[in-house]
């Protein structure tokens, strides 16, 4: 069993007198559930272990804005060790290789191996591999930090070898973005933006609509703001091979090569493989299933949640794989474990759809909740608005907001100083 302190742990200051809870995956899922067990004072003497290879959170929903600099690396992708300080949370900076549901024990990479009383498994979804020629050596994909970065320089790499070329600076940037849900939108807009008139961007999408699963009016917005950045939407049409720089597609049985400087795959995901050393219930994706109160079938002391699950029972609640049904389901978790550690039953975990929201380029946006359908500057403001709401601790949510609030009255207070003092220099 584990006992001293690896690289990369946050320690806790009580010595552990209650149960011992293990966390693999620090996620929507799994990082929101230590935050949210915070909350209830007879946790306070539990050994809460947090399991995460990764050095830094990593708020999906706003990856997009650092693509355009709206936002920083810092703002999204918080590290872990400044999001658990003065929690009862040790962080282990490692990746857990197998689960023993029977002796309740995970080992981890080196072999060493964490006890557990309760045990919650969050550990997402990973990028689905796919059998066409091209796509693993010459496309992009967007999921993580470094993904963002990579996108980033590769971009900037491309306008300034294109400036380069014969026809110098009115050399276009051709983009293929493969995937019209929303990431593969969202992708679009914010690339389009960042390369301005040279960027030539078309989005490919299998289906006979982009953003499949979204409402109406939502999906209009999505097209309106595509068009107005002149962004070829292509659907019905699916991917036969992609080289370096070149994307062959097929419609109607006829195939056609685009030329394609740069290539983003922003298709399907699968679940991360399950750790366990016993096999359990899953469904044809390879997600866990679980009771609807997110615990694992036939062990009541296992939770998953997050990518990873497929919570069973009622279809009304069934989750969709999104942050938002994670950290929906993370508040759950936290209160079953809660009432378990006091041997009180857990309660089914009831998903509520608050809506749906996307970037569609700089300072534009689209949302739908509850009925009400928005778009434009004013939803990229809600729609920060309510990410920044939801990030992980006060702490960080506060750097972030006042940040957001110095930029919004940066961008009122100067078009009025400048109308009134036309030589006035920010
Ligand atoms: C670019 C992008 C944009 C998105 N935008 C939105 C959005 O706008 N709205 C929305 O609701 N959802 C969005 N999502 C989806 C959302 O990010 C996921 O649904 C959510 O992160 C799922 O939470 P999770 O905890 O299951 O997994 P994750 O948040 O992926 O966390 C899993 C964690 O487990 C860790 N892990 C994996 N294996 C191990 C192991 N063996 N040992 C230890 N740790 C391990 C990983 O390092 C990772 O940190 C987006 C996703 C992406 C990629």
């Amino acid at each position: 069993m584990i006992h001293q302190q690896p690289a990369g742990r946050t320690s806790n200051s009580n010595p552990p007198t209650g149960s011992q809870i293990c966390i693999v995956g620090g996620g929507f899922g799994g990082l929101y559930t230590a935050l949210y067990l915070q909350k209830y004072r007879h946790l306070r003497n539990s050994q809460i272990t947090l399991i995460e290879p990764k050095g830094r959170f990593l708020f999906t929903p706003m990856m997009y804005e650092l693509i355009t600099d709206e936002l920083k690396e810092w703002e999204i992708a918080p590290t872990y060790s400044s999001l658990l300080a003065g929690t009862n949370v040790s962080w282990l900076q490692t990746r857990a290789e197998a689960v023993d549901l029977q002796r309740q024990v995970v080992t981890v990479t080196g072999g060493d191996s964490i006890a557990y009383d309760y045990l919650v498994l969050a550990t997402g979804a990973d990028s689905r591999p796919v059998d066409i020629p091209g796509v693993d050596q010459h496309t992009l994909t967007f999921r993580s930090l470094d993904d963002a970065l990579s996108l980033k320089a590769r971009l900037s790499q491309l306008l300034q070898v294109q400036a380069m070329g014969p026809q110098a600076s009115a050399a276009p940037v051709y983009v293929t973005v493969i995937g019209g849900g929303p990431s593969g939108v969202e992708l679009a807009g914010k690339v389009s933006d960042y390369l301005g008139a040279r960027g030539q961007i078309t989005l490919v999408d299998r289906g006979a609509t982009i953003l499949k699963p979204f409402e109406k009016g939502l999906r209009r917005l999505a097209q309106q703001a595509l068009a107005r950045r002149d962004i070829r939407v292509l659907t019905e049409t699916s991917v036969a091979a992609v080289s370096a720089d070149t994307v062959t597609i097929e419609a109607g049985g006829e195939q056609q090569v685009l030329l394609s400087h740069l290539t983003l795959w922003a298709v399907g995901t699968q679940p991360n493989p399950w750790l366990g050393e016993q096999a359990v219930d899953h469904n044809e994706q390879g997600q866990r299933l679980t009771r609807r109160s997110l615990q694992l079938i036939d062990h009541d002391n296992v939770f998953v949640l997050g990518d990873s699950a497929d919570v069973r029972g009622s279809k009304r609640n069934a989750a969709p794989n999104t942050a938002q049904a994670a950290y929906q389901a993370a508040s759950r978790v936290a209160a079953n474990l809660a009432a378990m550690t006091r041997g009180r039953s857990p309660k089914p975990f009831n998903y509520l759809h608050l809506g749906d929201m996307v970037t569609l380029g700089v300072g534009d946006a689209g949302l739908w909740s509850f009925g009400i359908t928005l778009g434009g500057r004013i939803a990229a403001l809600c729609r920060r608005g309510v990410y920044i709401f939801r990030m992980p601790t006060r702490r960080h949510r506060a750097k972030v907001a006042r940040r957001a609030l110095g930029e919004l009255g940066r961008a009122v207070f100067l078009p009025w100083r400048k109308r009134r003092d036309p030589g006035y220099e920010s």
